[in-house]
């Protein structure tokens, strides 16, 4: 029997060693798999850290695809790919190569040890809800309302720069 396959999105952040093709990296990564297909990449947003100041810009991006991975088994090949790039974890909300979370996995809601989607914090996050905006079909969010409002409840600011154009 065919196996079904879900839409779902990812987030990606680096800040650090070329950001830009570190997100590049992992996309090719991602694109590379055989449970993934219909890859959609957002711009590339470059942003403050959310976390300690004293560390480079992020630059942040969303993709939008489909995959026939469990939530579960999606999560260990991120983990997978993140390992492969050479994650750097230093400190919480700290520097990273390459960051890539599961924002959305279909319509489903998950609450369960090391997996938790809606990804927790993403309505507070101008880096993902904007990034998402450009790539999600929809504009309601499953568990989480209508895109449009949840961007205009954003309290916060950390994107600044528009766009992947004034990256370089
Ligand atoms: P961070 O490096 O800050 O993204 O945190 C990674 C940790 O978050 C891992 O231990 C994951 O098990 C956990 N985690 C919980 N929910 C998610 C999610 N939706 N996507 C990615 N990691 C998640």
């Amino acid at each position: 029997m065919n196996k079904p396959w879900f839409q779902v999105a990812i987030g990606l952040g680096s800040n650090l060693a070329d950001p830009a093709e570190q997100i590049n990296t992992a996309v090719q990564s991602l694109q590379a798999l055989n449970s993934i297909r219909q890859l959609t990449l957002s711009d590339l947003w470059r942003s403050k850290p959310q976390g300690p100041q004293d560390q480079p810009d992020f630059v942040n991006a969303v993709c939008v695809c489909e995959t026939c991975l469990t939530p579960e088994a999606l999560l260990v090949c991120l983990q997978a790919i993140e390992k492969n790039q050479g994650r750097i974890k230093r400190r919480h909300w700290g520097e990273r190569l390459i960051d890539l979370d599961i924002l959305l996995y279909a319509d489903q809601q998950i609450e369960q040890p090391g997996l938790v989607i809606p990804h927790p914090c993403m309505t507070q996050r101008d880096f993902v809800l904007i990034p998402l905006a450009q790539v999600w079909p929809q504009d309601h969010l499953p568990g989480l309302g209508r895109l449009e409002e949840l961007m205009a409840q954003l309290d916060q600011s950390f994107i600044l720069s528009p766009s992947s154009t004034e990256l370089n």
